[in-house]
């Protein structure tokens, strides 16, 4: 019997997904879900491509990173990952890939403004950006917590970006956000428009309606 099995499958399935929408190619990229009942975490193992991947592939380690069940090494980025549920409560799922608009600002080391309603629901805050550093260590994890403090992502200078969510929907759906909005930016800049973002207070206001209204309602009680 596998350990966190549904759980695993899950993170799986979000690691395809994020190979599958160009987010990460190969094996860049590494996802991470919390079992809240028995505090473990699923998570991508290292350099494993995601066109071979299986569910099983998927690694379960405690919250300092040791290897509870698995046949692989934990992603690189596993301290990251670890102090993120150490450190902040409210996150249940970690994503970092190199979505390639997101990595045009991580190139520029500028934070990505929130120039779409949407984009801004999902994210609430500028996305802010890390200086470089090589990642993969606990100092790196710490610069990146820093860095998004108690929001939801943050551009990895010259690398990436990271996101965090109360569940892997929500951590996907603020990949998501950040590329769209990254994409746009750059988009209204070659109409020979630098957009405004939008007020941060409408932002704020946005991204607490997503964060507690926004899910499926079914159609009948
Ligand atoms: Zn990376």
């Amino acid at each position: 019997m596998m350990l966190l099995a549904e759980l695993r499958q899950q993170v799986f399935n979000y690691a395809r997904q994020m190979a599958t929408d160009g987010l990460a190619h190969g094996s860049q990229g590494n996802i991470s879900a919390l079992d809240r009942a028995t505090g473990l975490v699923a998570i991508t193992p290292s350099a494993a491509d995601y066109a071979t991947m299986t569910p099983e592939d998927i690694v379960v380690v405690d919250q300092e990173g040791a290897i509870v069940e698995g046949r692989w090494k934990p992603t690189i980025e596993t301290p990251l990952h670890t102090l993120f549920y150490r450190r902040r409560g409210d996150v249940g799922a970690v994503m970092h890939c190199h979505a390639p608009y997101a990595s045009g600002f991580a190139a520029a080391l500028r934070p990505i403004p929130l120039v779409l309603a949407e984009a801004a629901a999902c994210i609430g805050h500028e996305v802010p950006v890390t200086p470089f550093m090589p990642s993969g260590t606990a100092a790196f994890a710490e610069l990146m917590l820093d860095t998004i403090g108690a929001g939801s992502a943050a551009v990895m200078g010259q690398h990436g970006i990271v996101a965090c969510g109360t569940d892997l929907r929500r951590a996907f759906a603020t990949t998501i956000a950040v590329e769209d909005t990254a994409r746009a930016y750059m988009f209204a800049r070659q109409l020979g428009v630098d957009p405004a973002p939008l007020p941060s207070e409408v932002c704020a206001d946005l991204h607490s309606w997503w964060l507690n209204k926004y899910q499926r309602t079914a159609a009948k009680e």
